[in-house]
């Protein structure tokens, strides 16, 4: 019953919300009896092409994990010190209850997907360069078999769209989500930052809260040993092929008011001092301006606008797909990049011809339409070469005659368009011949 109410409470909320209030919205949707996903591309264009984000390089800081780990918890504290970062105190005064991702104890939601901070917050680096940070959460159902693929693809999506990815779980659960993960055979690492957060941990006195506990926890954990399970070796072998970066994190006990006090609203007063102590470091360490980690694929920065590409290319990969399998990942990885840089390259030839025979524009005689497509068509293509790619040159030489045949297609419309805007032309055809002639 409370949780009914307060379910009623959150739809009130909703509906009054205006727009432009920072909020969390969800990009992906994954329907649990469907077992299908999509995108909401238009809330996704509206969060990535904010006219002072699209173009600066992206940092995107996921929190995945299943339901009740304590997703949303983290990430109110994260977007604390995002929005008082410059104060010095970020961490919130004691009789502060905690808001922003809906977080709240008790009430099981089960919607799976990922969700984004709808600010994408724009922080200027140590080194002069300004970074867009994007603040994910990940939520999938790790419970029931018939989930495990859903489960499986959405981990996928969010690992290859990240560049820090928190994944929380507790110390007996560390690796078996990135089972599925582990690749074969990769000559450059995929992804960037992984950090194992591990909550509840109530081993101190072996291994220290924090960063250096959970290193030498992961070292111990990482080790091949004879007798392992070989699916498991392989996965301790090959992580760090695919990351660039492994780190893990003990987190305390939040206290038990934290775990059971359903009338518990986040304020720090309620929450253990140690469990605080950890928090003040972990945050910082992920989001501090000189902390920060630009996505790269294939060994180049990627901006807002390319992740949007990036999000529609492996979304259409993923579709309908058994479940992602290791291969198909770096696959995948190498299949949206060269999706991402024709994309690229289609949209510099559309804006330059745009320029040249766009609706606002007077017609031009064909030859010079012709002439001038040809001069940005061999532009586009340039362009799309000299982006780095993986995937091998037969790979990309496939995505360059399809970026190929796409310009040759837009150049059919524009040159339509513009032979719709001479008179003469239009006049061949009876019906605006009787128009002209009686203007
Ligand atoms: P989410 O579903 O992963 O987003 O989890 P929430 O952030 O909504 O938290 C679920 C519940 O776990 C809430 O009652 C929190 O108070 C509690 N919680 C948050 N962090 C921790 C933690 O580190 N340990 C424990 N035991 N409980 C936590
Ligand atoms: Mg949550």
């Amino acid at each position: 019953m409370r949780c009914k109410e307060e379910d009623d409470n959150l739809l009130e909320e909703e509906e009054e919300e205006e727009v432009g209030v920072a909020r969390p919205v969800q990009i992906v949707v994954s329907d649990e009896e469907e077992h299908s996903f999509w995108l909401q591309e238009e809330v996704l264009e509206r969060l990535l092409l904010q006219e002072e984000v699209q173009d600066l390089h992206v940092v995107v800081v996921s929190v995945a994990g299943a339901f009740r780990k304590g997703k949303s918890f983290l990430l109110d504290f994260m977007l604390r010190y995002m929005y008082k970062q410059s104060s010095g105190s970020w961490i919130g005064g004691e009789e502060e209850p905690l808001t922003g991702f809906t977080w709240r104890g008790g009430c099981e939601r089960e919607t799976t997907g990922i969700l984004a901070w709808s600010e994408v917050f724009v922080v200027n680096k140590p080194d002069g360069s300004k970074v867009a940070v994007l603040l994910i959460d990940t939520q999938g159902a790790f419970d029931s078999q018939s989930t495990i693929k859903d489960c499986a693809t959405l981990f996928a999506l969010s690992t290859m769209t990240s560049s820090v990815q928190v994944t929380i779980v507790s110390s007996s659960q560390l690796f078996t989500e990135y089972g599925r993960l582990a690749m074969e055979e990769v000559y450059e690492k995929p992804f960037q930052t992984l950090m194992f957060l591990i909550r509840d941990w109530s081993y101190p006195y072996e291994h220290s809260y924090g960063l250096e506990g959970g290193q030498s926890f992961l070292e111990k954990r990482l080790q091949v040993k004879q007798n392992q399970h070989e699916e498991l070796q392989n996965v301790r072998k090959h992580i760090h092929s695919c990351f660039s970066n492994i780190s893990c994190f003990l987190l305390p006990h939040p206290g038990l008011k934290v775990a059971t006090n359903p009338h518990f609203d986040g304020r720090l007063r309620d929450i253990d001092e140690e469990f605080k102590k950890e928090l003040v470091n972990l945050v910082p360490t992920l989001l501090s301006p000189e902390n920060l980690v630009e996505k790269e694929i294939g060994g180049v920065k990627i901006t807002c606008r390319d992740l949007l590409h990036y999000f529609k290319a492996y979304m259409k990969i993923y579709q309908g797909e058994e479940l992602p399998h290791p291969k198909s990942m770096l696959q995948a990885t190498a299949e949206a990049n060269n999706l991402a840089a024709v994309a690229g390259a289609k949209e510099a030839y559309n804006k330059s011809m745009e320029q040249v025979c766009g609706g606002d524009k007077p017609y031009i005689s064909p030859a010079e339409l012709e002439r001038r497509h040809a001069e940005l068509r061999q532009a586009s293509v340039r362009h799309f070469r000299s982006v780095k790619k993986m995937g091998g040159e037969d790979f990309c030489r496939r995505y360059q005659e399809q970026l190929e045949a796409e310009l040759d297609e837009a150049y059919l419309n524009f040159s339509k368009h513009n032979d719709g805007k001479n008179i003469f032309y239009a006049a061949r055809t009876p019906a605006t011949l009787f128009a002209v002639m009686f203007v």
